[in-house]
């Protein structure tokens, strides 16, 4: 045969390549063929054959047929975006299909508001020696009429092909230089991988010569890229182009990222600068230490004595070989689901920082590269335990070999997700509670994050390792469990005797071993003021707060879950002044049902108990973009469809979500507040339905509606807002990003996004004087409101109630307890007309000083 019809796979328009808008297809990189505007929803196969791709998000498919000639059709144009929504494949990657088979089904209002153009191309890739011929003129086009036919079939060889691997029907690629502090450490290795795994493109990055495959966080990290170091991304397949597009914004989004965790924070912490009170530190001992005294680093500060502890850790035993490679195969499955769903079980019952580790652990688990090579393993005879056992040891090898101490401190991660599945395959699980005895310093050449919360928390006080790192995230954790923690202590530590009394010094860096009474009886002294300081603080936090002349002002706090909810209630926050809905519609495959919704509120309410709870409508689109919405590329997202926009375009996500607001009981205490306002109309739009859905529910009292002042425009139109709101929220971190032209996240200009700009404080002062005019709160949730320096200012621009991260709630209360509004007043009026933050800072600074307040 030598020549090979191809049919069309819908009804539609028919026209040409060139109309295409994508210069992929429209410059005939990829091939030859026509394109098609579908009218129906039915894609058929053009041809016979086999299907050779055909992507999870289903938006394309590419068939080989007998001869070896590959024929794609992408539907629409950046429909990978889409995520799969409004697609359904009806046929699987493999199969043989005859023409006119049916192959997907598409919803074709939901693509085409989704993506940048439905003009779909039907391509013979590549060409190579092949001619098309008849092709058919534009116009209306039926479903299995000919749209081209192809010469030259005869002269051309399938090309060889390994089973189950990608065709590769497109390649792109992209160098860039790497700007992150710390290079392609764990985190950005985990944004990284789980970009390329939302692709059907095979992606890789090469970095030293070397290449890692782009959905492996190990593989990526084990490339040691560094700041400064060039990295190529490349991918092939049908959405080679979104795969290299989204990785190179993944690097962007971890660049974000890096800037808004700070300076100083370790880069893998889930704690931010602005999220916890403490930080892991790198600081090193100050002094050269003296005899009994070993010197260390410092992980996590505080003082402690109690007595040296030891804790046994079990060797695993496995055998070298398997029985049977099939059955082998099965149980390493089996131990690696067993895992999966205990770890799921210990994150959901942690808070946010173990869930991170553990997500990170997950990563590890389902990595690609160690799988890969756990398989191999098997299939040459090895048993499941020692196929695992090896491919994480290969890892842990090309991990040690980086010069990068921040990579090398993922080696514990890795033996602990070894240790876990070798436990499994034995039918074991880790222990969840390891004893000590009374006032135990657990010392140890290395500690791992499931060992330590296995830990009797009541009774360790302190952390002493030989090794260890001080942004390891068994460090991480011990900072969220606010254990002081010395590393690097040397081979030293295996000196001290079991049951020895030890002092930590974990603000100086030192352990002193072998201490003298009057030492000790001085620790303890210092050990014991510090807890009577930080519980008196605690105690006061719980009594309601007012300024020293008697104003009340309220101290919310900014809460994401549940449990965020109970560490603001045990740190004194008088309620939630920004639930942060949108964590609960990120990261998933379908938008949150309206009981998943309800469940998450209303535990939240529950934790929160009498206290008021603002519930923030989901601000997303933007920067925070869900799979599951078919919202647009924007080249600008800062300045795109996001917080109550997004909302107002997808009324039905809106709907469901203010009907599970409205459903959470004591209804009284919620109250809801729109995201990135810009004027009343949006407010109008979002009260109309709350009135509709109030009725339908048989809700008496309106509830409570507020609006962030996060935009400029909404600052300056602030007392018009405010008639048709109960309050107002300033959102500072998009206020000042959005006043100063400032990215929030940008690295470079992280040292000047400051809020304590006269310009925003100016629309702060607007902002506030509108609420006071009309009777109503003015609040302030974003990070400023726990800036101690900005404290006076916001108080004294009319604020009376500041939402910060729960750890900060006592410190700001004690600091609102020690001010007068007066004093606060003349401060802001004097600021106003200051040329900068930093003059701004300044002042503040001499008035919180004249007031005793160093901290
Ligand atoms: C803000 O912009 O200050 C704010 C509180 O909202 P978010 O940080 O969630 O954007
Ligand atoms: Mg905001």
């Amino acid at each position: 045969m030598s020549i090979l019809q191809i049919l069309a796979p819908f009804d539609g328009w028919c026209g040409t390549l060139d109309e295409v808008p994508d210069p992929v297809f429209a410059g005939r990189m990829l091939g030859d063929g026509v394109a098609i505007d579908p009218t129906t929803g039915i894609l058929v196969a053009p041809c016979a054959g086999e299907i050779v791709a055909l992507p999870a998000s289903a938006h394309a498919v590419s068939i080989r047929t007998a001869q070896g000639i590959d024929v794609l059709v992408h539907i629409g144009v950046d429909t990978v975006q889409l995520g799969g929504r409004g697609f359904d494949a009806r046929v699987r990657p493999g199969a043989s299909v005859r023409a006119g088979d049916e192959l997907i089904r598409f919803d074709l209002d939901v693509v085409a508001r989704g993506a940048k153009s439905l003009m779909t191309p039907i391509l013979v890739t590549p060409m190579d020696g092949l001619r098309l011929q008849q092709r058919r003129a534009p116009g209306l086009v039926s479903s299995g009429e000919v749209l081209f036919e192809i010469a030259g079939v005869e002269t051309r060889t399938p090309p060889p092909r390994a089973a189950n691997a990608p065709k590769e029907e497109a390649a792109a690629g992209h160098t860039l230089i790497v700007t992150l502090r710390h290079g392609l450490h764990a985190r950005p290795a985990a944004l990284l991988a789980q970009r390329a795994k939302a692709f059907g493109a095979q992606a890789s990055l090469s970095a030293h010569g070397r290449t890692a495959n782009a959905r492996s966080v190990v593989a990526i990290m084990a490339l040691g890229v560094r700041q400064g170091d060039e990295l190529s991304i490349q991918a092939s397949g049908a959405d080679a182009q979104q795969s290299v597009a989204s990785l190179v914004a993944g690097i962007q989004e971890a660049l974000r990222m890096e800037s808004a965790a700070g300076q100083g924070a370790a880069p893998d912490s889930s704690r931010t600068a602005s999220d916890s009170s403490k930080s892991a530190s790198t600081i090193a001992p100050r002094s050269t230490p003296a005899a009994g005294v070993l010197g260390g680093v410092i992980a996590v500060p505080g003082i402690a004595v109690g007595r040296a502890t030891r804790i046994e850790r079990r060797e695993i035993a496995v055998a070298e070989h398997g029985a049977d490679s099939g059955r082998e195969r099965a149980e390493l499955e089996q131990a690696r689901i067993n895992v999966r769903m205990r770890l799921e079980r210990v994150a959901a019952t942690g808070g946010a920082t173990r869930r991170e580790i553990i997500a990170a652990h997950l990563e590890f688990l389902d990595d690609p590269q160690v799988n890969e090579a756990a398989h191999e393993l098997i299939a040459a005879g090895k048993s499941a335990g020692f196929a695992w056992r090896t491919a994480i040891r290969r890892s842990i090898s090309a991990l040690q070999a980086l010069k990068d101490s921040r990579l090398r401190e993922r080696v514990d991660d890795l033996l602990d997700v070894e240790s876990h599945v070798l436990l499994a395959l034995a039918g074991e699980a880790r222990p969840m509670n390891i004893p000590l005895p009374e006032r135990a310093v657990l010392v140890a050449d290395d500690l791992l994050p499931s060992e330590l919360t296995a830990l009797d928390r009541a009774r360790l006080v302190a952390i002493c390792l030989s090794g260890g790192g001080a942004t390891s995230h068994v460090a991480i954790l011990a900072a969220a469990m606010d254990i002081p923690m010395l590393v690097g202590l040397g081979s030293g530590i295996r000196d001290i005797a079991d049951g020895a009394t030890v002092i930590v010094d974990a603000d100086a860096g030192t352990l002193q071993t072998a201490p003298a009474a009057p030492a000790i009886e001085q620790a303890r002294a210092a050990v014991e003021s510090r807890l009577m300081r930080r519980a008196k603080t605690l105690a006061e936090a719980q009594i309601e707060c007012r300024a020293l002349d008697g104003t009340r002002v309220e101290v919310f706090a900014n809460l994401g879950n549940v449990t965020d909810a109970a560490v603001a209630v045990a740190h004194g926050a008088e309620g939630c002044g920004l639930l942060r809905t949108e964590f609960l519609f990120i990261d998933r495959e379908t938008a949150p049902t309206e009981a998943e919704q309800l469940a998450a509120y209303q535990d939240i309410a529950v934790a929160l108990g009498p206290r008021p709870m603002i519930l923030r409508l989901m601000d997303v689109g933007g920067d925070k973009p869900l799979r599951y919405l078919p919202l647009p590329a924007e080249d600008n997202p800062a300045l795109g469809l996001r917080g109550v926009r997004t909302a107002l375009a997808h009324p039905d996500l809106m709907r469901t979500q203010l009907r599970a607001a409205l459903r959470v009981r004591p209804a009284g205490n919620v109250r809801l507040l729109i995201p990135m306002i810009t004027d009343a109309a949006e407010i109008l739009a979002v009260r109309g339905v709350i009135d509709e859905l109030e009725a339908e529910i048989g809700i008496a009292d309106r509830v409570e509606l507020g609006a962030m002042i996060e935009t400029p425009a909404a600052a300056l139109m602030a007392s018009g807002l405010i008639r048709e709101v109960d309050f107002l929220s300033i959102g500072s971190n998009d206020l000042t990003q959005y006043t100063l032209a400032m990215d929030r996240g940008h690295p470079e200009l992280a040292g000047r996004t400051d809020a304590l700009h006269p310009a925003v404080l100016k629309l702060v002062a607007a902002a506030a004087g509108a609420g006071a005019a009309a009777g109503k709160m003015v609040a302030v949730c974003g990070g400023v409101a726990a800036d101690r320096l900005a404290v006076p200012l916001l108080l004294g621009l009319g604020v009376r109630e500041l939402s910060v991260v729960p750890a900060a709630v006592p410190a700001i209360k004690r600091q609102i307890r020690s001010l007068r509004i007066n004093d606060c007043r003349e401060l802001a009026l004097r600021c106003l007309d200051l040329a900068s933050p930093g003059e701004v800072r300044a002042q503040a600074a001499e008035m919180l000083e004249s007031l005793g307040d160093m901290q």
